[in-house]
Formats: structure tokens, C-alpha cells, sequence
């Protein structure tokens, strides 16, 4: 993904457009096939935006999506309609997600009949693959989704992601509604799968520890922008971005003799409508200095495969 922006415009009272929301600003990142991608941040950074300019949910202001050699920003009508069976979405609320009059088994034909694929006999037993794929079985075929658990459903609504076998999924928050035992189980889920469909995910969580087992790489998002990148391990033992490094120090410790202040960062985000000057976590950087407020920072590869935005490197 090269350059994506989302602006949304805004209006003023008489209905004008007025100013862009710079929900997100000039991102780019890559997706390795078979691992994961984390995106975190905290809410209102623009993760969800991205991924979902990645899947053409929303349509991106500007920016290009490679993907098997084609632009995906760029597909429209029957390509655009074949190109969405490999990349998937997992939203976050599988309690609204789910269309509470309709059977699991109905649920998950869904796409399948929408994409015109397979007799009614091969829709039923690719049904039936996937529910016992994600740890479900066939008894649950005929049941509603409110007769399931929170994590049952998010089965549920992985399940339906995978029905068209996809290659890319896009999983937006897909543990934050559950309980921790329950987190653990799903994101372990993912992993299987992942490993035995060869599966390649962008998972986005507010909480850096939820990304940390499941990511190959992380970008950390601040304010419409990926403020660093770079392998998992290399992003937890030597952040470098004074963002990371505040949301690393509210992690726990692994061990009693780690030492890691924890940072508290001053003020709230800022609104996207009215981003800060120079580098836009200024306002709230321990490490800020007079450029800081002026100029903005350059995306820099401070290590080998470890990209970040910020003076100090
Ligand atoms: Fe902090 Fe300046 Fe780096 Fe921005 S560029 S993160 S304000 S030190
Ligand atoms: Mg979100």
C-alpha cells in the first residue's frame, strides 16, 4: 500500500464543503503473504479507515494497493467483484454483525450464493468444512446467533470471512469485545488458520499487547499517520518513536527486572480536522523540541527494516 489517504470532507452551516478530516494521511505499508501486519493506536487514529480503504468498504482519497499485480484502489464492476472474494473483512462487533433472524447455516451460504458459487449440496458442505474449521459443529448449522457466546459468534463471523477463501483478511478489533480467556482462544484460532490456509492478516487492535502474538510486523499509527514500522520483536526491544515508547511503558513488564518507566502523555489526541503543525504528536512528546512544531518529520529507516517519523533519528 502506497500513499493511502482518506480525507472526509466536511460541511459548514450552509452546507458547504469546508475544511477534510485527514483521517488518514499518506500511509503506506506492505503485507507479507502468510503473516500479519498489527496496526495499532488509539481510537480515532485511523486504522479501521485504512483497512477499510484496503478492501474498497470506503473509497480512498488517493494512493495505490498492489495486489497479484493489480491496483485494487483502481478495480471496478466484475474485477472489483472477483478481487473481493480474496480479501475479507472481521469486524469487531460480532454481536451486531450478525443478522439476528437468520440461521448460522444461512449466515454463512450467504456469500457463497451472492458469488453464485457451487450447487446447493457443495454450499452446504463447504458450510459444514467451515464450522468444523472454527471449532463449531454441525449441530450449530440451524441455530440463531443469539443462542452463541461472544466468542462463539466471533467464530461465527470468522468463519463467514473465510467461506469465500480468502487471502487477505483485514481483522478490525476482533478480540477487544471479549473477555481476556477468550481473546487468547481467538487469536490463537487465527493463527491456526492462518498457518494451515496460508491465510495473510491486518490486524488492528488498540492495545499493543493483543497484536504482539500474532504480528510478524507493527506499525504504529498516531493521528492519521504510521509513526513507526517494523518487525514485532525489533518494536517491543528497542522502541523508537516517543509514542511507541509511551504505549510500550503501560504494557506490564515480562519480567520483574525489566525496567520501563511508564510515560504519561500529556492532553488528549488532537481533533484530525485541525491536526498540529510540524510533526503532529508534538504537543503531547516528552522528547519535543523547537523544529518539532515547525517541520514535519520525515519517514526514516533508523534501522535495517525499522522505519520511523520523528526528528530524533
Ligand atoms: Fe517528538 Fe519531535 Fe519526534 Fe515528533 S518529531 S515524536 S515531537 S521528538
Ligand atoms: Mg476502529
Amino acid at each position: 500500500v502506497n500513499g493511502l489517504k482518506k480525507y472526509f470532507p466536511v460541511k459548514n452551516q450552509l452546507g458547504q464543503k469546508s475544511a477534510f478530516v485527514k483521517a488518514v494521511d499518506d500511509v503506506s505499508f506492505k503485507l507479507y503473504e502468510g503473516k500479519t501486519l498489527g496496526l495499532v493506536g488509539e481510537s480515532g487514529c485511523g486504522k479501521s479507515t485504512t483497512g477499510r480503504s484496503l478492501l474498497r468498504l470506503i473509497e480512498p482519497t488517493s494512493g495505490s494497493a498492489l495486489f497479484e499485480g493489480k491496483d485494487i484502489f483502481k478495480l471496478k464492476g466484475k474485477e472489483l467483484r472477483e478481487a473481493r472474494q480474496d480479501l475479507q473483512m472481521v469486524f469487531q462487533d460480532p454481536f451486531s454483525s450478525l443478522n439476528p433472524r437468520k440461521r448460522i447455516g444461512e449466515i454463512l451460504e450467504e456469500p457463497l450464493k451472492i458469488h453464485n458459487l457451487g450447487s446447493s449440496a457443495e454450499r452446504t458442505e463447504k458450510v459444514m468444512d467451515i464450522l468444523h474449521k472454527v471449532g463449531l459443529n454441525v449441530d450449530h448449522y440451524y441455530r440463531y446467533p443469539h443462542e452463541f457466546s461472544g466468542g462463539q459468534r466471533q467464530r461465527i463471523v470468522l468463519a463467514r470471512a473465510l467461506i469465500l477463501n480468502p487471502k487477505i483478511i483485514v481483522c478490525d478489533e476482533p478480540v477487544s469485545a471479549l473477555d481476556v480467556s477468550t481473546q487468547a482462544q481467538i487469536v490463537n484460532l487465527l493463527r491456526g488458520l492462518q498457518e494451515e490456509l496460508k491465510l495473510t492478516y491486518l490486524f488492528i487492535a488498540h492495545d499493543i499487547s493483543v497484536v504482539r502474538h500474532i504480528s510478524d510486523q507493527i506499525g504504529v499509527m498516531y493521528l492519521g499517520n504510521i509513526v513507526e514500522y517494523a518487525d514485532t520483536d525489533n518494536i517491543f526491544a528497542e522502541p523508537l518513536h516517543p509514542y511507541t515508547q509511551a504505549l510500550l511503558s503501560a504494557v506490564p513488564k515480562s519480567s520483574p527486572t525489566a525496567v520501563r518507566e511508564r510515560i504519561v502523555l500529556k492532553g488528549e489526541i488532537p481533533s484530525p480536522l485541525n491536526p498540529p503543525s510540524g510533526c503532529v504528536f508534538h504537543p503531547r512528546c516528552p522528547m519535543a523540541t523547537e523544529l518539532c512544531s515547525k517541520e514535519i518529520p520525515v519517514n526514516k529507516e533508523a534501522r535495517p527494516g525499522h522505519f520511523v517519523k520523528c526528528h530524533l533519528y
